[in-house]
């Protein structure tokens, strides 16, 4: 029957595509339906993401999802290839940079610590030494910086088309549908409707509609505090080039800019309110952004913004980090998202994890219970340190 599968997931950016991958990559025989509101993914995080990835955290949960994914990005064009055409995703190790004043430098020691302890390979490097990386930096504020080489960013979009490829290839079915509700029947779930009406039934239900998810989960009556946040990051072109490629580079003030090509992207955290909305603004650059770029970076002081963007962070308000799991007392309901703005950098991990959870009823390769979805009610948050 058509409108019968066995498991449902609503999105298919690259949580929800990953997912379904894993699942049938690991030898799930059943009918998996995917649905996606937005054929293009215009709107979608994914493809507004600035695809940094990187291992620089502080709780080991988050360690180990960025650790496992990146050595899936590693080999991700060959392994996804299909009938030969490899997967590109523009794929850079240049390394991942916290830049830190005086007044920071205890704390990267202890997230130094912390990584150690977790097997990342991440160094504290002191004044100068950050020369060596970016040889134009500005370092009369910087003590020094927390750097890890073997991080660096992506192509996120063709990370998602992978995934969306290979799952179609494994029997992904994707539907181009707006979920308009889950089904539940007392304590299970049963499936979704669609805006005209329809229903498509399932007892499993993912929900994977990152920034929009927590609106689908609040309308069947099972919350989570995640809510769309709007970020902006904006493409410019330097008149001097730099002598390297950059890392993807985080400044003191919270403004982080990489290389694009021969151009460059930066953004910035602003403090903004929550809500659905592509606004972008070109003064947001050059009153917070270009003012601290060309502080830091000679060649900077005259540049051209090229372009700019607007993507939503699916902002898990209590403890910023992603939510997965089954939901408490509503069987069948599993749910992946609250990412906040690190979910590129997990999404291999969570796809095979979750993957494992939905086939088996628990993780194998990584343990993400510390992520699960009672976490909130038990008071037992990730507080991860390193987020900004
Ligand atoms: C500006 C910006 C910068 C970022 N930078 C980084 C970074 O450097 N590194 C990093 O790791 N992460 C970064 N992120 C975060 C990362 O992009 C997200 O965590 C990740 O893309 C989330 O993927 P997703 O599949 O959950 O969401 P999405 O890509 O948004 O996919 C969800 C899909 O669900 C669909 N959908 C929603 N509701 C429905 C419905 N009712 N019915 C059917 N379909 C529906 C949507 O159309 C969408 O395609 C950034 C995000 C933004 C916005």
């Amino acid at each position: 029957m058509a409108n019968q599968a066995d498991i449902i997931i609503v999105g298919g950016g690259v949580i929800g595509s990953s997912i379904a991958y894993h699942l049938l990559n690991d030898g799930f025989t059943g009918k998996i339906q995917v649905f996606e509101k937005d054929g293009l993914y215009e709107f979608a995080s994914t493809p507004r993401s600035a695809g940094g990835f990187r291992q620089l955290y502080t709780t080991a949960v988050n360690m180990q999802l960025s650790k496992y994914s990146l050595q899936i990005y590693k080999n991700f064009s060959t392994d996804m290839a299909i009938d030969g055409e490899a997967a590109e995703i523009d794929f850079k190790q240049r390394g991942y940079l916290f830049l830190a004043t005086e007044k920071m430098m205890p704390q990267f020691e202890k997230h130094l610590k912390l990584q150690h302890d977790n097997g990342i390979n991440s160094q504290l490097l002191e004044g100068e030494k950050l020369l060596d990386i970016i040889p134009e930096l500005n370092i009369d504020d910087l003590a020094g910086g927390l750097f890890c080489s073997e991080s660096g960013y992506l192509d996120p979009y063709s990370v998602m088309a992978g995934y969306v490829k290979y799952a179609k290839k494994l029997g992904a079915e994707y539907i181009y549908e707006e979920v308009e509700s889950l089904i539940t029947e007392q304590d299970y779930v049963k499936g979704i409707r669609l805006v005209d009406g329809r229903e498509h039934h399932a007892p499993v239900v993912v929900n994977c509609a990152g920034a929009w998810a927590s609106i689908l989960g609040d309308k069947a009556g099972l919350p989570l505090p995640v809510v769309p946040l709007p970020r902006q990051i904006f493409q410019f072109d330097s008149k001097e080039p730099l002598k390297n490629y950059l890392p993807l580079t985080m400044d003191p003030t919270g403004v982080y800019f990489r290389h694009e090509g021969e151009k460059f992207i930066s953004g910035y955290a602003e403090e903004i309110e929550p809500g659905i909305s592509f606004k972008w603004r070109r003064s947001a650059f050059e009153d917070h952004i270009w003012p601290v770029l060309a502080n830091r970076i000679k060649n900077f002081e005259h540049v051209k913004i090229e372009r700019g963007w607007t993507g939503l962070y699916d902002f898990n308000t209590k403890d910023h980090n992603a939510i997965l799991g089954e939901y408490p007392a509503m069987k069948g309901y599993y749910v992946a998202f609250g990412f906040s703005g690190h979910g590129m950098q997990q999404a291999p991990a969570v796809g095979k994890c979750l993957s494992e959870l939905i086939r088996t009823g628990k993780y194998e390769t990584l343990d993400l219970k510390p992520l699960r979805v009672e976490r909130f009610a038990e008071n037992d948050l990730i507080i991860e340190n390193a987020i900004y």
